[in-house]
């Protein structure tokens, strides 16, 4: 059974004479260019009169031209900081110049102080430093909740490492939640430069401290901030495990109020038995783990760590069980896999887990550990329990895909694609970043024993 995807158009050049037709609905309207006269068309819509897959469009083209505005907002803003330099013959970047214009910001906009000088660090930056980014909201292939994300991961570099990243991330930026674009420059940075990603994270933590704040409704909250990873993961694991521990029938808290209270009783010294460590979860190539290389690892449920912390975690896990697997970079194929102890029944789960990091709906960031399996081809229609047909979905998006109606499959290029309910289709190309580097494979190799892999568990890339 083949599913067949909608057509997905890269770009496309809305019609240059406005004054026309406004009887049919364009399907590609969601990538036209935005514009003053494409805002002026989507009012010509009753969206109550659309077919459902044609609300999502105009949802997207509006949502295009909301970044399009955005861009021209920001512009604005720099203009106000233009005018001020003048007036105070100054430059533009001069203190006195921007506290001036932040105070115009906060009287003409209701904003507060943070907030002005914040809008106005944007303005500028993208004006000055990065135009390909603000080109990106003009054009509405980016909205000011990721463009505000990149511009937080990059704070604090050097000018010419910030461009670096920039320049390494801005053809994917488009494609990425808030969520992975944090993630995917938090590598980049390790990777990039692994020895000033290791000085600043010890600088970070040269900052670490715990705030206790207000919270809603008379409640209080607890952050303990600018931690080592590994320790937080470690700390995330325990707490999970004592919670779980405690769910017993009579039970009737809920997973997260059980959370909250273990991690209440273990700050006041209140004891728990002890449920042992959990599996540690980490992701790092051979030469890396050696002290070979100074790549990135990514610890599970956390994210991108640098080398240092990745070798640590290993090291402080003696007795914790090691999976690996060889793959080649170029091809994605499955060279060879194991562990260091043998548990046979779950060794489907691990490949699929090892292959896919996260979740594979789009945008989600839910680490394979905690996702249900998936089969890609229906189990009571015939679909085999084989790795290549399992992918890992999170519960909430493991209903929806069934519930809902959501449908996916990987097509001839090696992306997903899901198609909605509403039959719009969504393509998510496969991470990279989810891929071993391929140096780890001559390395390993050698002394790897042979594993049948039957016919090419990872290797099919057709649809089902
Ligand atoms: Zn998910």
């Amino acid at each position: 059974m083949v599913t067949q995807a909608p057509p997905i158009t890269s770009s496309t050049t809305p019609p240059t004479d406005w004054d026309f037709d406004t009887s049919w609905f364009p399907s590609d309207i969601g990538e036209w260019e935005p514009s003053v006269e494409l805002g002026t068309y989507l009012t010509e819509f009753d969206p109550s009169e659309l077919e459902s897959g044609d609300r999502v469009r105009l949802l997207q083209a509006r949502a295009r031209l909301a970044s399009h505005v955005t861009a021209s907002l920001l512009r604005d803003i720099a203009g106000v900081v233009d005018a001020y330099a003048v007036e105070c013959r100054l430059e533009p970047t001069d203190e006195i110049v921007l506290d001036d214009a932040a105070s115009e910001l906060r009287a003409a906009l209701h904003l507060t102080r943070r907030a002005a000088d914040g809008w106005i660090h944007l303005a500028l930056r993208l004006r000055n430093e990065f135009p390909d980014l603000l080109a990106l909201l003009n054009s509405g292939d980016l909205d000011l909740p990721r463009v505000r994300a990149i511009d937080y991961a990059i704070f604090g570099l050097p000018d010419e490492y910030a461009r670096n990243v920039v320049d390494a991330i801005i053809d994917d930026a488009p494609h990425l939640t808030t969520g992975q674009l944090g993630a995917r420059i938090r590598k980049l940075i390790i990777d990039l430069e692994p020895e000033a990603a290791q000085d600043q994270y010890e600088a970070a933590v040269e900052h670490r401290s715990v705030v206790v704040y207000p919270g809603e409704a008379n409640t209080a909250g607890v952050n303990a901030r600018n931690l080592p990873p590994d320790r937080v993961a470690a700390i995330s694991r325990r707490i999970d495990k004592i919670a779980k521990s405690l769910r017993t029938g009579g039970e009737t808290r809920t997973m997260d109020q059980l959370r909250a209270d273990v991690f209440m009783d273990l700050l006041a010294g209140t004891s728990h038995t002890t449920v042992g460590r959990g599996v540690v979860d980490i992701r790092v190539d051979l030469e890396t783990l050696t002290g070979l290389a100074q790549r990135s690892g990514d610890l599970g449920g956390y994210g991108p760590v640098v080398a240092d912390i990745a070798r640590q975690t290993v090291e402080q896990n003696p007795d914790a069980e090691f999976r690996f697997m060889v793959t080649d970079r170029k091809t994605r194929q499955l060279v060879s896999h194991g562990t260091t102890r043998r548990r046979p029944t779950a060794e489907q789960r691990r490949l699929v887990e090892m292959f896919h990091l996260r979740c594979v709906f789009p945008g989600c960031r839910m680490p394979a550990t905690q996702c249900d399996l998936d089969h890609r081809i229906e189990w009571l229609g015939n679909g085999p329990t084989t790795v290549d047909n399992l992918l890992p979905l999170c519960r909430h998006d493991h209903v929806i895909r069934h519930d809902a109606g959501w449908k996916h499959f990987i097509d001839d290029v090696g992306d997903y694609v899901w198609v909605s309910p509403l039959g719009v289709a969504y393509r998510q190309p496969p991470d990279d970043d989810q891929f071993p580097n391929a140096a780890a494979i001559d390395a390993v190799a050698p002394d790897v024993p042979a594993v049948d892999n039957g016919s090419d568990p990872m290797g099919t890339r057709a649809p089902p």
